[in-house]
């Protein structure tokens, strides 16, 4: 009988690098060959082919470290989540945070479908209105014609699902009114970026027919808002203690503070948004996202109102518990772009256990969540520094020159000193002997 799996691996962070395998393998996460493929001299498995026929002027691979992270509950189902991402701190952040969710329940994630847009500009237009009418009243001949380009996508159940027209003022010239032809399509668990702009361009010249004009920009749009992801979570105040804050209520008031600060101050709130993006950009890269697009659309949206605000807020609810969720538009694909080609993306996919889009959504909003959670209640309580120094000392340990076991002593020793800088790294390592 098959273990049921569990995403609490207590003391994962403290075992060393093979029994962390280990483990994962034990627990039915990573099968032995996977686990293999991920660690060892050809970590990732990323053969040069592969990696000159996904990009241009290729010379070689750049790889980043593979991390996990453990404790998460989502929708009542144990989950793991891979995170690819520079920056230490960011992972051992949200495991600590979704550990903490867990007595409250976990996370709680919608998703809102799958449907993208594709715009068409139509430019020198006298009458953009009367246009923006006749398309209208073409609208389920042109659904037809998208469906007719893009057929594999309509059997899987996508396809052309609404034709919007939009009259848009040019700031500069606002009698040069220009029309704007949205074309929305359901595309299923693919991301929809080329499958959009297939459609953008394949329907172009029928649109010029029925409006007029000049045809300009044909191409998606990435602020996905029909394509959101909506993420809660619930904490005891217990569960927001630390060694040093033993009150937890207080803890949860400082985290509101903190989110209300961020609701009301641009500076604050990019930084309190970087926070959610840390973790779930982490899970994007893994997964072979297109990152840059999930980060333009959260921006905007998170300026929705006109004002630029938090991502994620918190609250206290009626019986005291600290109360988080967040929403944005979040645009992934689990077929298609990297994840055809790249082994490690695949690899990251089975490990996930993600299922499809929506799932993935999910996975990365939750990742995110827990991320601006940790964020929070270190800045609440003791700051940042502290923990994030003790994870940067291996960096700097490894900026010194220590390899292998000395990079574990020389950061070690920075720890205890409290003591971070290049300089001071350099004198332990010289002192250490080579043994
Ligand atoms: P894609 O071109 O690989 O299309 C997805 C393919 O998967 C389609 O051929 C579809 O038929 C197939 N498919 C198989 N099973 C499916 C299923 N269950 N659901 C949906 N489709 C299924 O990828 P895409 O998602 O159209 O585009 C994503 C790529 O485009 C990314 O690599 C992205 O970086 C890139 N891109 C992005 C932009 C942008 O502005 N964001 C612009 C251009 C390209």
């Amino acid at each position: 009988m098959q273990k049921r799996r569990t995403a609490r691996i207590p003391g994962f962070y403290r075992l060393p690098l093979g029994e962390r395998l280990e483990s994962l393998v034990a627990a039915g996460w990573l099968t032995e060959d996977e686990a293999r493929s991920i660690s060892g001299p050809a970590a990732g498995g990323f053969d040069m082919e592969i990696a000159n026929a996904m990009s241009e002027n290729v010379i070689g691979v750049h790889a980043l470290p593979l991390g996990i992270c453990l404790n998460l509950l989502i929708n009542g189902k144990e989950r793991v989540a891979p995170m690819v991402v520079e920056e230490p701190s960011v992972v051992a952040a949200a495991s600590n945070a979704a550990r903490l969710t867990r007595e409250g329940g976990g996370f709680t994630v919608e998703t809102t479908g799958s449907v993208m847009a594709a715009q068409i500009q139509v430019k020198g237009l006298a009458e953009p209105t009367a246009a923006a009418q006749l398309i209208q009243a073409e609208a389920p001949s042109l659904l037809e014609a998208v469906n007719a380009l893009i057929p594999n996508m309509v059997n899987r159940g996508g396809g052309a699902r609404e034709i919007e027209t939009r009259v848009i003022p040019l700031p500069s010239q606002p009698e040069a009114r220009m029309l704007c032809v949205h074309v929305h399509v359901d595309c299923r668990d693919a991301m929809g970026a080329n499958t959009l702009n297939t459609v953008a361009e394949g329907l172009a010249p029928r649109v010029q027919e029925i409006a007029g004009g000049e045809i300009g920009l044909r191409i998606l749009t990435n602020y996905a808002d029909r394509r959101l992801v909506r993420v809660s979570c619930r904490l005891p105040p217990e569960s927001l203690r630390t060694k040093k804050w033993p009150d937890g209520g207080l803890v949860r008031d400082h985290i509101v503070d903190a989110s209300r600060f961020a609701e009301a101050d641009t500076y604050r709130a990019v930084t309190h948004n970087k926070g959610f993006m840390n973790g779930l950009d982490a899970v994007l890269v893994a997964t072979g996202q297109d990152w840059r697009a999930a980060e333009a659309a959260a921006h905007a949206y998170a300026s929705r109102t006109g004002a630029y605000g938090p991502l994620a807020t918190w609250r206290k609810d009626r019986e005291g518990f600290l109360e988080g969720e967040a929403e944005l538009p979040l645009a992934v694909g689990t077929v298609g772009g990297a994840a055809r080609a790249h082994p490690g993306v695949r690899l990251s996919l089975r490990l996930g256990r993600i299922e499809d889009a929506a799932d993935l959504a999910s996975l990365a909003a939750s990742v995110g969540l827990a991320s601006n959670l940790a964020a929070l209640r270190a800045l609440a309580t003791d700051g940042i520094q502290r923990g994030h120094m003790a994870l940067h000392a291996r960096t700097v340990a490894i900026e010194a020159g220590a390899t292998g076991d000395l990079i574990h002593r020389v950061s070690t020793t920075l720890r205890s000193e409290g003591c971070f800088r290049l300089e001071r790294a350099k004198e332990i390592l010289k002192k250490l002997p080579e043994d």
